[in-house]
């Protein structure tokens, strides 16, 4: 019998080779029952691997070359079906059989040279995170030849190798099926890893390796988390536990190579059954070149909508001009005409404007110009220039406003054209003839403006989504528009400390509200 230190090294050798295998399931398998074996002085046993269904994967047996290779898989077989190997595999615990020629877990086998009918045996499970990948089990022509002290060390082996072939089961299974698609994953122009469900790397394709300037080798036991940082999911759900349960996954962040600066991607990853493994894919998309054409084009539009300004004002301002010039000269036509001008033109420069708005404010930036306002005159300003529009819809524009109302620290402009959007859409919306109700009042330190309209309504699962960016119903005959007018509300309302909804039944027109803080006392008095 081996003596304690005899064991702890027999131990330490073994880890010590499984450590230099190449991840290869047989080359693993074969290398820890040959050395577990020769410790031990034994020549006869072997290691059956199993799927997760409980059939029989493989069977690695010691002295490949003993024997006719059909008795031996029929012994084997009998061992898994009526034998040590299917009790141990069963039972999920070592089971030891002191005298094979009594004991009824021995079943009867064919005379074959390479199995004792005398002696003992043990099976040891194979087991990881409640996962079965196997039972190693050893056969010695002496009664009772595994006394505790060795099963102990048998168990430690098991312990060591489950670690080792998990993994190495999963990927290297030899089944040619389950490799008929290995070289799609090998070969795929995007970069794919494969993590056990802790998130260990267990496997990554050659476009992985490229991109992250790492050796495979390297790369394999690293967590995800050394690739990229996972943070967490929209309302602070853990991204690895919404994977383990099985949903999909997605988000930008960066990833780090092994060399050079951190490269943005989007990953997507999903829980996966693949050779019969639970594992989690992670496909990264490179968005670095998507990145920089975005930026490109924001500051192409950026500069775009800074140049419309200047000749804008310059319209505006001429047209406003010669109406002033005309105005006693009694054509009617002609002011009319100029009037219908004056106001597109200072429509357009409003959107101008709100589009700069939206690249400064998405940008983080804070409110440009905030100073205390009256609410009482920015609410008529609006109301002034939008009654021409109403009018013209034969559209009776009604109000609703407290007698006292607190100031705001805005950016008057800003806030204006948040006012003017949103009474424009109440026109745009309601039909000829209807009425429009513009409202104000104190709450609770706040001011809650609300525009109310007559028009077809907003269904309600677009009733957060039309404050995005290009969010547009589609109505039948809907006026036109890009759906950017609500966006520059949310961002410019919330980048002064307010919040924006809407309230509507379909059919039944809808309320606008949007809030600010009203400004403190001391704030106005020093204004
Ligand atoms: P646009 O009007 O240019 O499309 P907005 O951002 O102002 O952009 O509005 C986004 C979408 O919200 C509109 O396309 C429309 O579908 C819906 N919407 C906005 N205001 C109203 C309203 N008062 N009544 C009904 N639908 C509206």
């Amino acid at each position: 019998m081996l003596s304690e230190r005899q064991r702890l090294e027999a131990l330490y050798s073994i880890a010590a080779a499984l450590r230099r295998q190449d991840a290869s399931a047989p080359a693993v398998l074969q290398t820890a029952v040959s050395l577990t074996a020769s410790l031990l002085g034994i020549h006869h046993g072997g290691v059956v691997t199993f799927h997760k269904d409980d059939k029989t994967n493989d069977i690695f047996v010691l002295g490949e070359n003993a024997g006719q290779p059909d008795t031996r898989r029929q012994v084997w077989y009998r061992l898994i079906a009526h034998g040590l190997v299917g009790y141990a595999h069963h039972a999920r615990r070592t089971i030891v059989v002191r005298d094979i020629s009594t004991d009824p877990r021995w079943p009867r086998l064919p005379e074959t040279p390479f199995i004792p009918t005398q002696g003992s045996a043990v099976g040891v499970p194979l087991e990881k995170n409640g996962h079965m990948y196997g039972v190693l089990a050893l056969i010695h022509p002496e009664v009772d030849f595994f006394d505790a002290g060795t099963v102990e060390m048998l168990e430690a082996i098991g312990d060591i190798l489950s670690a080792n072939i998990g993994n190495a089961i999963a990927f290297n299974t030899t089944p040619k099926d389950e490799n008929r698609y290995q070289w799609l994953f090998e070969d795929a122009v995007v970069p794919i890893i494969i993590t056990d469900l802790d998130g260990y790397i267990v496997d990554v394709n050659r476009k992985a390796c490229e991109f992250l300037r790492y050796k495979r080798q390297d790369l394999l036991q690293l967590p995800i988390t050394a690739i990229h940082r996972m943070g967490t999911g929209p309302v602070g759900v853990n991204r690895f536990e919404s994977l383990q349960m099985g949903k999909e996954v997605e988000f930008k962040t960066a990833a780090w190579p092994s060399e050079g600066a951190d490269i943005p991607v989007i990953v997507r990853a999903r829980r996966l059954f693949f050779n019969d493994h639970d594992v989690i894919a992670w496909v990264e998309q490179d968005v670095s070149a998507q990145m920089e054409l975005d930026q490109l084009r924001q500051d192409l539009a950026a500069m775009v909508y800074h140049d419309l300004r200047g000749p804008l004002h310059t319209i505006y301002g001429s047209l406003s001009t010669l109406s002033r010039l005309l105005a006693s000269s009694g054509q009617k036509t002609i002011l009319d005409l100029l009037d219908v001008g004056v106001r597109s033109t200072r429509q357009l420069s409003r959107m101008v404007e709100s589009l700069l708005d939206i690249q400064r404010l998405e940008e983080g930036k804070a409110v440009l110009d905030p100073k205390p306002t009256s609410m009482h005159s920015l609410l008529a300003n609006a109301a002034q220039l939008i009654q021409p529009m109403a009018l013209e819809s034969n559209q009776r524009l009604l109000f609703n406003l407290d007698g006292e109302l607190p100031f705001v620290t805005v950016d008057a402009d800003m806030i204006l054209r948040v006012i003017t959007n949103l009474l424009e859409n109440a026109v745009k919306y309601t039909p000829m003839g209807g009425a429009i109700k513009l409202g104000a009042e104190a709450v609770e330190g706040s001011v809650r403006i609300s525009v109310e309209d007559s028009g077809p309504g907003i269904p309600k699962h677009m009733q957060r989504q039309i404050f995005d960016k290009f969010s547009r119903v589609k109505y039948r005959d809907a006026p036109k528009g890009v759906g950017l007018g609500l966006a520059f509300c949310r961002l410019a309302v919330e980048a002064h400390g307010g919040q924006i909804w809407v309230e509507s039944e379909p059919g039944q027109g809808s309320v606008f509200h949007f809030t600010l803080p009203a400004t403190r006392q001391l704030e106005t008095a020093s204004a």
